[in-house]
């Protein structure tokens, strides 16, 4: 293999790893939105349930209030039965006054129950902003949930056969290269390990000017890799030195 031809397949070889980041890195994109949407929708569901809740201790403070309210109404009317039956003047009064203290009370009981169902009854708006926040947040799962499930398995697809082009390429690496690259690989891990030559004679990865005989090698075809950062460098498809 000449210079030409081995730069022609590590070039060949950086693009197939940069199609599986991409790849995987789609995958991973679609199962972090289903796990984003999930958890945006157990969000909405423990507020609704909080929502309901609420509304819940709202309706039993107003049935209280009200109970309260009856119970002062009974109080009333039984005042006022005794209010026949009174036998002298003194006790009459007495018994008025009770009477007006306690029509009084209940008027109070009376407003505080009607204000309480009215904050409970209102809240409903609240229930309702929650019921309808779930739904959506629900049917945005829902939906992407079925995107994902639809391109998935074309993703798994295309990364099954961008791994036969990879092994495809990879066996047709010289033998002094392919050491060179599978260790690399293992260091860097995919497109990672790729350092290709710029045309002022940079390493593409990390921008360190390359000495002029490291470059002239590498156009050579010899495996080296960049003195600063370490990655493989190679001569780029279309590559002019300047
Ligand atoms: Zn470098």
């Amino acid at each position: 293999m000449d210079g030409k031809e081995i730069a022609a397949l590590i070039d060949e070889l950086h693009g197939i790893h940069r199609a599986l980041a991409e790849l995987n890195y789609r995958i991973q994109r679609g199962r972090r939105a289903v796990a984003a949407c999930g958890a945006a929708q157990k969000k909405a569901a423990d507020a609704l349930a909080a929502r309901r809740e609420e509304k819940q201790n709202l309706l039993l403070a107003a049935k209280e209030k009200e109970r309260e309210s009856d119970a002062a109404a009974q109080e009333l009317e039984r005042r006022r039965s005794q209010l026949d039956a009174a036998k002298s003047n003194r006790e009459y009064e007495s018994i008025q006054i009770q009477i007006e203290s306690i029509a009084y009370k209940n008027d109070e009981l009376a407003e505080a129950a009607f204000e309480a169902l009215t904050v409970a009854e209102e809240f409903d708006v609240e229930v309702e902003r929650a019921e309808t926040a779930l739904k959506e947040e629900t049917e945005r799962l829902e939906k992407t949930r079925a995107t994902v499930a639809e391109s998935e398995p074309k993703l798994a697809a295309d990364v099954e056969r961008t791994q036969a082009r990879l092994r495809d390429a990879e066996g047709r690496l010289p033998r002094d290269w392919a050491g060179v690259y599978v260790r690399l690989i293992k260091d860097f891990g995919g497109e990672e390990t790729f350092a290709p030559l710029t045309g002022e004679g940079y390493c593409g990865s990390c921008r360190r000017r390359l000495p002029v005989e490291t470059v002239a090698k590498v156009c050579g075809g010899a495996a080296l890799t960049c003195p600063a950062c370490g990655r493989l460098l190679y001569m780029p498809v279309g590559f002019v030195l300047k």
